[in-house]
């Protein structure tokens, strides 16, 4: 039998018509474990017992078989070992994803946070026994204050956009604090992650996009003409999404401050600038961070994410419960406010993500005040290493200075190809590396942004841009088979990944002849 790839399928697997081909470095496509399991396998062997479970059962026994595989042990094993080998990931190679910041998750932070007294404690222990977690939440909040130059941070929020949910709920209680409710329009670059227009949206705000100027840094006399009594804040990100620092940022931020408006940053680039500048003294009124990038948490498929947001001292009584407040010899989380303290509520169950403040105080604690910096400074030096480098094959749209920790790349380059930016990262893929995040930001056309961060080795660098020279030395030979139909080698060919998002077929339907089989048992 062969399978849509044209490869032999693994006669192992005889209830499907689809397989895993054997003897091939790539596996092309692996079944659903319905699809390799049998109803009559099971992967444990059960004593007999003579009690009647199912009178116990009452009215309530299932009376339709639960319709879940049936596997050995192996078969299961196999199945999921398979499927992680499809997987591209930071530990398989260099993923250049720009903004996300895929840098390595080093061991230390994973042994340390599966120590029993951290991985098996429970979120409804009373707080007297779980004091050293509490204390651990504290001093990691203490480093974010202190690497922003901020006076309140709230840990709980549970990614960067839910950070920023957190940030403009404390922009809007202080406004709503101040009779200022009439205040409607976010300001929001249009270099801006599509998190922040969403996130001003959600909370009922009106946005409005200020434009980039030729260089991609915000335009800030654009800012100032927009800036009235009805705009309650802006979203700015700096270092920008073009890779850029932001010059006129103080100004902009007095600008903001003077109108009665307040300063959200998404601290999303945070990665670049950590141990370096402060974004407090910047006059930033809220930030996130996202822990999973600037703290090398492991993110993607990889857990989940965590983005604390520091606050200024303007907003920091309405950050949220709970908090964490040192009380003389003890620590402890306040999750009812005093009477009359202004608070926003809860933002999630619980505390946060305990498993992400353990990874990122260890990465903090293993580099110590100057280890950030050099880390921020060397993810700065490898992304001007790539931007100088590949400079002269690829268009740097925005040259005026140099990138921060990510190099932005427009398709000017592949002018007249045939070749865009989508096949050229497809046939990245092919290369074997993790596409560079594309199209993104909107600001310039078939952007290609490139983040190396700071755990890349020059020779991985030097690897990456002789591929990457290479591709485009092909593209404009003509050679575009090479990427029109990229890519090939990978498990899975060009998918329609819009119709992918938009309509994801999630559910197993069983096969019709087997339901009609069953039904006549
Ligand atoms: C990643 C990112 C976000 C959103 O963070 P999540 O943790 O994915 O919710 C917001 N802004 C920028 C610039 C980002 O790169």
């Amino acid at each position: 039998m062969l399978n849509n790839q044209g490869r032999p399928t693994n006669v192992d697997n005889v209830n499907s018509n689809v397989g895993t081909s054997t003897g091939a470095a790539l596996l092309p496509s692996e079944p659903l474990l319905f699809e390799v399991g049998d109803k009559n396998k099971s992967g444990v062997d059960l004593p007999q017992t003579d009690t009647d479970f199912s009178s116990r059962l009452g009215g309530f026994a299932r009376q339709t078989p639960i319709n879940l595989p049936g596997l050995t042990e192996p078969q299961s094993m196999r199945h999921y070992v398979r499927m992680s080998r499809l997987n591209y990931s930071i530990d398989a190679g260099f993923y250049p994803l720009g903004s996300c910041t895929m840098k390595h998750n080093p061991r230390l932070n994973e042994k340390m946070a599966r120590l029993p007294g951290i991985a098996d404690i429970h979120p409804l222990q009373p707080q007297s026994t779980v004091q050293g977690a509490i204390e651990l939440m504290e001093e990691l909040g203490r480093w974010l204050m202190e690497l922003t130059g901020t006076g309140a941070v709230s840990m709980t929020p549970k990614a960067g956009a839910h950070g920023e949910m957190c940030g403009m709920m404390a922009i809007k209680a202080a406004h709503e604090a101040k009779g200022q409710s009439h205040r409607k329009i976010v300001l929001v670059p249009e270099s801006a992650h599509g998190t922040n227009p969403a996130t001003a949206a959600f909370l009922g705000y009106k946005v409005k996009p200020i434009p980039a100027r030729e260089d991609g840094t915000v335009d800030v006399q654009a800012v100032k003409d927009a800036l009235d009594e009805n705009v309650a804040g802006i979203m700015l990100t700096n270092p920008n999404t073009c890779g850029l620092f932001e010059p006129d940022v103080i100004e902009i931020a007095d600008a903001v401050h003077e109108a009665g408006a307040y300063f959200y940053c998404d601290g999303a680039n945070f990665n670049a600038i950590m141990g370096v500048v402060r974004p407090g003294d910047l006059g930033i009124d809220a930030m996130h961070i996202n822990l999973h990038k600037t703290f090398s948490t492991p993110h993607g498929g990889g857990g989940p994410g965590a983005g604390p947001v520091v606050l200024s001292d303007a907003l920091a009584p309405y950050a949220p419960l709970p908090y964490v407040k040192r009380v003389g010899d003890a620590v402890a989380l306040i999750e009812n406010p005093k009477e009359g303290e202004e608070h926003l509520g809860r933002l999630s169950a619980f505390h946060g993500q305990m498993g992400m403040y353990v990874r990122a105080l260890t990465f903090k604690l293993s580099h110590g005040a100057d280890g950030i910096e050099q880390a921020a400074r060397d993810a700065v030096l490898n992304a001007n290493y790539l931007k100088a480098k590949l400079s002269d094959v690829y268009n740097v749209p925005y040259d005026g200075q140099p990138c921060m920790h990510e190099v932005l790349f427009d398709d000017k380059s592949l002018k007249g190809t045939g070749v865009s930016t989508l096949d050229l990262a497809k046939a990245m893929i092919d290369e074997g590396y993790h596409p560079m995040t594309m199209y993104f930001p909107l600001v310039v056309h078939g952007a290609m942004l490139i983040e190396p961060t700071e755990s890349e080795s020059l020779h991985t660098l030097d690897q990456f841009i002789g591929t990457m020279r290479e591709l485009m030395a092909d593209a404009k030979a003509g050679n575009i088979d090479r990427f029109v139909n990229a890519p090939m080698k990978a498990p899975m060919r060009r998918l329609d990944e819009t119709a992918a998002a938009r309509s994801p077929h999630l559910r197993w339907d069983e096969p019709e002849d087997d339901a009609a089989t069953e039904a006549a048992e």
